[in-house]
């Protein structure tokens, strides 16, 4: 290891920025917020730095550099774009035994500044010794990603108790065990849930009881969206990376899954067993059992766990038998489909609402009236409508839907092998029949459908009327 690292502290130390321009300000800026008194010098300043000079924030020398600037000074920055300058700067500094950093001149920087993830009071730097500044940044995103925010508050939580941490747990391995039960147990979630005081209310009740604390389980119920690994949340990747378990469904993808910790337990819960799904008691009681067992369970649910997923009946369950749950949402089939095949669901001119259905389950249209189905200007987004869309496309007719309006069937919306089939209510179910439309499938009615035909993007699009009948025209608002 070339470089030392070291976090310092600048507060209330006098510090040098040399340079008047845009990376001077942001340097300035950056120790300014580490508490630093900063000076910055140069002859001209870019209107940000002028006005922090003018309200007092900095200090400045006007002009030319002189070495007498660095008189009193902890550290100087050279941020000039003169190099000879930022070199006789670095000299000055050295012959002063002040720390230097040239801005983008790893060979004359005495100390580098590293890129950095704040979570204050957590802080990680990364920094390639000026071998790739670009990759550190970028190694710096990936970081960004997996470490959540509420990692902040928990460590600021520590940090106050940390005297009474110490104090309950005076032995090493103990409080490496409070510290693990801390980050992995219900205080570092009930953060994620926005429960700061229920989460050290908890740490506190820990500290009082006597014995160890007992590794608690949790169970999250996460939407892995459509299918396409990069419409996963960011909240979604980062508990799948902690997860102990992972009870997966039929529609997760394989992509998906492969982002899971490496040795968590994925198991199928939506495996077709001699033709029946496995029981969702099934489900419920191996989400209980491993919670139990003080692990950290993912249920993972194709889409958004709370659309067409059971995700109420599986959150009333663990609560009923006090197992904490949170619920991350995701990019559900209708939103996906729809986006990856240039249907708006909403449009001003066409489409003033979206209604969700599902043509699964007994009668499941049934119920709906005129106001739903028959409405012109409203998009129905339907799952689970493949196998009945002779069904369907008749009701809707029968509920005053004009048999000319436009469709689009979306097959595997968001995977490689997506299918657009376009067509309309009358010609709809004949096109899937030849085309073998296989679920999944996610159908799409109204106006706005019309638009797959013009503006699908993503695979293929079967568009059989494309060579006969012009698509309807879809009336354009002039932007004035
Ligand atoms: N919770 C899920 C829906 C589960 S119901 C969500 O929010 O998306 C299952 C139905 O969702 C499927 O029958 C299909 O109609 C639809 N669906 C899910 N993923 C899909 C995909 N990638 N492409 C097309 N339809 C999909």
């Amino acid at each position: 290891m070339r470089l030392y690292p070291l976090f310092a502290d600048l507060s209330g130390l006098p510090v040098l920025v040399v340079g008047g321009g845009s990376v001077a300000k942001r340097k300035a800026a950056a120790l300014r917020d580490a508490g630093a008194e900063v000076t910055i010098g140069a002859p001209r300043f870019e209107p940000d730095l002028a006005a922090w000079i003018r309200e007092g924030h900095v200090r400045a020398f006007h002009g030319e550099f002189e070495p007498a600037w660095l008189e009193g000074m902890w550290l100087v920055v050279a941020a000039t774009d003169d190099h000879p300058l930022n070199a006789r700067v670095a000299g000055c500094a050295k012959e002063r035994r002040i720390f230097a950093n040239v801005v983008d001149d790893a060979a004359l920087s005495r100390f580098h500044v590293p890129a950095v993830v704040d979570r204050s009071p957590l802080v990680v730097a990364v920094s390639t010794a000026g071998a790739a500044p670009a990759l550190a940044r970028r190694i710096r995103e990936v970081l960004e990603r997996v470490l959540d925010h509420a990692l902040g508050p928990l460590l600021a939580l520590a940090q106050r108790h940390r005297r009474r941490i110490v104090r309950r747990h005076g032995d090493t391995a103990a409080r490496r065990d409070f510290y693990d039960w801390l980050y992995d147990g219900p205080v570092f979630s009930l953060l994620r849930q926005a429960k700061p005081a229920q989460a050290e209310q908890v740490l506190l009740d820990a500290l009082e009881c006597n014995g160890s604390v007992h590794k608690e389980g949790s169970v999250a119920l996460v939407g892995a969206g459509p299918g396409h690994p990069g419409l996963l949340t960011l909240q979604a990747l980062r508990l799948l990376q902690q997860a102990d378990v992972v009870l997966y469904d039929q529609l997760v993808s394989h992509e998906v899954l492969a982002m899971a910790r490496r040795d968590a337990e994925c198991i199928d819960v939506g495996k077709r067993c001699g033709g029946r799904h496995v029981a969702q008691e099934h489900t419920h009681r191996l989400m209980l059992a491993h919670a139990r067992e003080g692990r950290r369970v993912v249920r993972l649910k194709g889409g958004d766990p709370f659309v067409f997923g059971r995700g109420g009946e599986e959150m009333a369950f663990l609560r009923s038998h006090g197992v904490a749950c949170e619920v991350v949402p995701g990019i559900t089939a209708a939103v996906a489909c729809a986006a990856f095949a240039g249907i708006p669901l909403t449009h001003r001119d066409h489409a003033q609402s979206i209604c969700l259905l599902t043509a699964h389950g007994k009668d499941a249209t049934d119920t709906l009236g005129d106001q739903v189905l028959g409405n012109p200007r409203q998009t129905l987004a339907i799952y689970m409508g493949v196998e009945k869309l002779d069904e369907l496309a008749a009701r809707l007719i029968a509920h005053a839907r004009d048999a000319e309006t436009p469709c689009a069937i979306i097959e595997n919306g968001t995977l490689p092998q997506q299918r657009v089939i376009a067509g309309t209510l009358a010609t709809l179910p004949a096109l899937a029949r030849r085309h073998a439309v296989k679920t999944p499938a996610l159908l799409v009615i109204g106006e706005v459908a019309a638009f797959a035909r013009e503006h699908a993007w993503f695979g293929e699009l079967v568009d059989e009327a494309a060579t006969g009948v012009p698509p309807r025209r879809l009336v354009q608002r002039e932007v004035a």
